[in-house]
């Protein structure tokens, strides 16, 4: 089995759509951890597309907030005025299902997805030390979460925690051996709104058999994706950062 892994769509469509492309024929299924909607131009063509070929998804903060389900009060203004913009754009059944979104953990036979933390799916996964604290909250051996937009992830070890670094900006994708031994929380970064420097689109392949994680990168459309953000209102700030992946 070889699962095709994304998080942090975040309505770009020419991301996803691109990510699609280069993942073709790779894969058995396709998994989310969270935030389909939020910042992006096309939150319908996403959800649409999440509708009828998600296999799991489990549910991120902007989904939340989109459907009206948290207190925008605790956004920045740019991500409340695009939550906002995208709670009146989704059709009524889109946004049913966004609202019905389940709430991570996630539990499949030897690995989990989740949006933020393991204890919280608001939380972000940053620095070594928050990760050291997780250890007897994780349920399986391998979990994959998103919300920092950061591609790479943490390797929990007898040890300690260290750092997985995201692909290489001269590369576009990287295989990963799982040790037996160790525990792992891996970030397949965000198809469309990176943060880590890069802005390729992010994701990721995982084939449980062969304990095989490949960090992928894919260039995509930026510039109509930036289009589409500045003639639907959008701050400007969405379309600017596309660009640089911060
Ligand atoms: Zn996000």
């Amino acid at each position: 089995m070889r699962y095709l892994i994304l998080s942090d769509i975040h309505g770009n469509w020419e991301a996803l759509e691109a990510v699609l492309h280069q993942a073709r024929d790779g894969y058995d299924a396709v998994l989310c951890c969270g935030d389909l909607v939020g910042y992006g131009a096309d939150p319908n063509a996403v959800v649409d597309w999440a509708r009828t070929h998600l296999d799991a998804i489990v549910r991120g903060n902007h989904d939340k907030a989109c459907a009206g389900m948290e207190d925008l009060e605790w956004f920045n203004p740019v991500a409340r005025a695009a939550a906002r913009w995208t709670g009146r754009t989704l059709t009524p059944e889109n946004l049913d299902y966004v609202r019905n979104l389940p709430r991570g953990p996630l539990d499949f036979d030897s690995f989990q997805i989740l949006h933020g933390s393991p204890i919280d799916e608001d939380d972000y996964l940053v620095s070594t030390f928050a990760v050291s604290q997780l250890r007897n909250s994780l349920d399986r051996a391998v979990s994959f979460f998103g919300h920092t937009h950061m591609q790479g992830g943490f390797l929990l070890h007898r040890h300690g925690v260290r750092r997985i670094p995201k692909l290489r900006s001269d590369a576009d994708q990287h295989a990963l051996e799982l040790d037996p031994g160790s525990w792992y929380l891996i970030n397949p970064g965000s198809v469309g709104q990176p943060r880590d420097g890069d802005p390729r689109a992010a994701y990721v392949f995982y084939e449980p058999g062969a304990r095989l994680v490949e960090y992928r990168r894919v260039a995509y459309d930026v510039e109509a994706a930036q289009k589409k953000i500045l003639a639907a209102g959008l701050p400007p700030l969405l379309a600017e950062r596309l660009e640089t992946g911060n």
